[in-house]
């Protein structure tokens, strides 16, 4: 199964590397056209600002919503914001709304903040202990009726599932953890 990892900007290469190791078979996406050749999607961490523009920039805009209406989409952190519904706090990201949740950035505070801790996530009735890593990470404030939420951090969701769609506030590939690829792209 070929997975995509867009690859305009922030942490694909880690990522591909988890694909990898899951038996997947990784394309790095810079061209929308590359969206047809693969059944799944990553959106990396990174900083949604400079996503929000590379993606209009290379016209991917249209044809990721039309990819998330037949094939799953994992998130993380700054792909967590591109797929949320609203951001409460910054117009220049202008989110693609996969995912019903609203969202607000670096809410942990600055780069210095960012920490690494473990994490309870329930997948199915299924307790999973999993480390974490927050990087300027964003809180989830908002979850749509349809979403559920597979974990919290201190009272607040940090690991969604809608529908096909996973999206996390944290970044997994960072400690190795594949639970969330394997869950997304059906390997679980
Ligand atoms: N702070 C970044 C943003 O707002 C997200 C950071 C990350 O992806 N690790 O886009």
């Amino acid at each position: 199964m070929k997975i995509g990892v867009l690859a305009l900007q922030g942490d694909y290469q880690k990522h591909s590397q988890i694909l990898s190791q899951l038996g997947l078979t990784p394309l790095l996406l810079r061209y929308p056209q590359q969206l047809q050749e693969v059944s799944g999607l990553i959106i990396p961490g990174g900083e949604s600002t400079t996503m929000r523009k590379l993606i209009d920039a290379n016209d991917f805009r249209q044809p990721l919503l039309a990819f998330a209406r037949r094939f799953p989409i994992l998130g993380t952190c700054a792909g967590l914001i591109m797929m949320s519904h609203l951001l409460d706090d910054d117009p220049r990201v202008n989110p693609l709304g996969i995912i019903d949740v609203t969202v607000t950035r670096n809410a942990y505070g600055r780069q210095l903040d960012s920490f690494l801790d473990e994490l309870e996530v329930n997948i199915d009735g299924k307790k999973h202990t999993i480390a974490a890593s927050f990087i300027r990470a964003p809180i989830i404030n908002v979850v749509g009726s349809d979403v559920e939420v597979l974990a919290h951090y201190h009272g607040e969701p940090v690991a969604v599932r809608h529908g096909r769609h996973v999206g996390l506030t944290f970044h997994p590939e960072l400690n190795d953890v594949t639970l969330f690829h394997q869950l997304t792209f059906g390997s679980y």
